[in-house]
């Protein structure tokens, strides 16, 4: 399996003064082999990739949940460990995978105006993709009576919603005020914030900071090197993780809400197949197909584990087996785990109208715009961890006065419908970084030929 696992940068550079392996134009190293060297068949579970082991994970555990649904007790007794092993053992590499990655992403781009050139442009991404989203959202719980034959019991329900920071308070806490505790508490926008200021001390020290450089690029690659064993084991983790939500959600369980569950997958389904494919062939210029493809074991582990954050080691190293640069995935794919949740915008959309509906609430053309502009703050502040876009769904709800107490309504089914926005989610980062890099490279190239012009 490991010959299949994406490449690394790491991988690709000869740190040993050697000659660099040759790698094919999608960034794959192809071992050279010697002509008369006896090819050793792969055993059998190797010839199989990791995407592929990924979704017969996948489909098993479906298939082991369904057969639990009797006793879910035994799934999450005997095979959820495997999933929590698994999902902590990824939150622990996480912190100082971007960490040092970003702190040497920010020290190699050596270039403050590069740094700025690559944030606004995801920035301005990442607002207009989740823009889109929940605009798609909303249209498609409009256009399909997202609400319509939901019957509502009344009884039991209930919902104490939890009241969303300020938009000052969110912005005020992106700071952080003491260097520990975000890494111990994973808050990622303060570890980006963390790694970018020292990135930037580094650059600013100059010679001085030399040996701290290097400690950082050592760092950075052990965490890669680390997290590509972990990755290795990732079937087995997907298995550990879905087969318990399968048991737990039976069809009972769903057949309420399964117009609901419809409606947003179709609006998330939409939004990777048209918002997605579209600017990846807009301003990536490159083939759609080939970016599913490559984030195809991405969105495997997306849906089975439900977190972005879990995702993000993953993503980083298939979007550079696709040849995004580091420097580009180091930085826009941590925040992009953070703060851009188009698959949470598009639930949060969805859910709204649901809500409205069932309550008998029509909502006004105002209404929804206030809507959009919500959800696309509260799919900011919206954590990459499981379960954290139905809290910020009461924000939503607030903002137009629609009861809070619906997300009771939906919270039944929110790991269902968790699995898929989470997959949205990641697909979201990685198509904004690989449109982000191509800028940049294209960008790059103009400058050299300018150059080279002037210097004819
Ligand atoms: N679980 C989602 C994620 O990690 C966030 C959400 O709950 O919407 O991206």
């Amino acid at each position: 399996m490991s010959d299949n696992l994406p490449t690394t940068s790491t991988s690709r550079r000869d740190d040993d003064g050697g000659a660099p392996s040759p790698a094919t134009h999608d960034g794959t190293i192809t071992e050279s082999t010697s002509e008369d060297a006896p090819k050793k068949p792969k055993p059998w579970f190797k010839r199989l990739s990791l995407t592929t082991w990924i979704f017969i994970a996948l489909i098993l555990g479906v298939l082991a949940g369904l057969a639990l649904q009797g006793a879910p007790d035994i799934a999450d007794t005997y095979i959820k460990p495997f999933g929590t092993i698994f999902l902590n053992l990824i939150k622990m590499i996480v912190v100082p995978l971007v960490l040092f990655s970003i702190i040497a992403g920010v020290v190699s781009l050596d270039d403050v105006k590069k740094v700025g050139a690559i944030g606004g442009k995801t920035i301005l991404f990442y607002l207009v993709t989740t823009g889109f989203a929940v605009t798609l959202g909303l249209i498609f719980a409009n256009v399909m009576n997202v609400g319509a034959g939901y019957v509502m019991d009344t009884q039991n329900l209930s919902y104490e919603a939890t009241d969303p920071p300020s938009f000052i308070d969110t912005i005020v806490n992106i700071f952080p005020s003491n260097f520990f505790q975000p890494m111990a508490d994973a808050t990622m926008l303060q570890v980006i914030v963390i790694a970018v200021v020292f990135g930037f001390g580094m650059i600013a020290a100059g010679k001085k900071a030399k040996p701290v450089i290097e400690i950082c690029n050592a760092m950075s690659d052990v965490c890669i090197a680390i997290m590509r064993g972990i990755i290795l084991v990732a079937p087995f983790g997907v298995f550990g993780l879905i087969c318990p939500v399968i048991a737990n959600n039976g069809i009972d369980v769903l057949r309420p809400l399964l117009w609901l569950i419809v409606v947003a997958y179709l609006a998330m389904i939409c939004q990777i197949v048209l918002v997605y494919s579209g600017i990846i062939k807009v301003f990536a210029r490159m083939s759609p197909l080939k970016f599913l493809k490559g984030e195809m074991p991405v969105m495997g582990f997306a849906f089975a584990s439900a977190s972005s954050v879990g995702t993000l080691p993953i993503n980083m190293e298939c979007t550079e087996k696709m040849g995004v640069s580091k420097e580009v995935t180091s930085f826009v794919l941590p925040l992009g785990a953070t703060i851009n949740m188009d698959g949470t915008a598009i639930y949060q959309g969805v859910c709204a109208i649901f809500i409205a509906q069932v309550f008998g609430i029509d909502l006004t053309v105002g209404q929804q715009l206030t809507i959009v502009m919500t959800a696309v703050l509260a799919s900011i502040g919206t954590a990459g961890v499981p379960g954290s876009g139905m809290i910020m769904l009461a924000m939503v709800l607030q903002s137009v006065g629609l009861p809070v107490e619906g997300v009771a309504l939906v919270a039944g089914v929110d790991r269902i419908l968790d699995m898929m926005r989470t997959t949205v989610n990641v697909t979201g980062d990685a198509a904004v970084a690989t449109c982000v890099d191509a800028m940049q490279k294209r960008a790059a190239a103009r400058k050299a030929r300018k150059a080279e012009k002037v210097a004819a």
